[in-house]
């Protein structure tokens, strides 16, 4: 379904958007993301998912206390946790747009399909997709937690703060 040039505005005018994900923990592409998101609409909700399907490093109040830490003099950014489908979230919440990163193209093909079946549900809520800056591509809370792991340094990374509580759960030489 097309939607107007007034739909469309009204969905961008809200001025809300939502940043979801898993942020196991959050990295310098995320804050990157978010502050990015920030230029462009008034309020960047970050929601932290409670992932059923995913083992995380960190628990949902961790992922939290850690976004919350690095945000803590930005009243625009909010940070929340959500259960199940994001779009039963956005819709509770009135949010409209949906915030994601892409890096890779294994990213696009994920984000694809997940855009493609959020849309599908509910055609009134847009995702926004920003591409990574260069110096962000590589990062990963993935390729991080084995680089702390291993006794790596994550400057440039991944927040000071974050780094030390990684180091805390993950032991690493260094
Ligand atoms: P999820 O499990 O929902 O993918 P993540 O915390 O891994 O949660 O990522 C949340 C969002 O941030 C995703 O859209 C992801 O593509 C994006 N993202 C993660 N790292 C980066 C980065 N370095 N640069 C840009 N976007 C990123």
């Amino acid at each position: 379904m097309v939607k107007s040039k007034k739909q469309v505005r009204d969905i961008f005018c809200s001025k809300l958007v939502i940043y979801p994900g898993s942020f196991d923990p959050l990295t310098d592409g995320h804050i990157n993301i978010i502050r990015r998101g920030l230029a462009i609409f008034d309020k960047v909700v970050v929601s932290v998912a409670h992932n059923i399907s995913k083992r995380t490093l960190f628990s949902v109040r961790e992922r939290v206390e850690m976004i919350k830490e690095v945000f803590k003099n930005e009243s625009k950014v909010e940070v929340d946790t959500f259960e199940g489908l994001l779009i039963n979230y956005c819709r509770q919440r009135g949010i409209r747009v949906i915030l994601r990163g892409l890096r890779t193209v294994s990213d696009f093909e994920f984000e694809f399909q997940m855009a493609l079946a959020n849309k599908q549900m509910e055609p009134d809520i847009e995702t926004f997709f920003m591409m990574t800056e260069s110096s962000y591509s590589h990062i990963s809370s993935t390729i991080l937690r084995e680089i702390i792991q291993l006794g790596g340094s994550g400057k440039g990374m991944v927040p000071a703060s974050v780094e030390k509580r990684m180091r805390k759960k993950l032991g690493g030489v260094k």
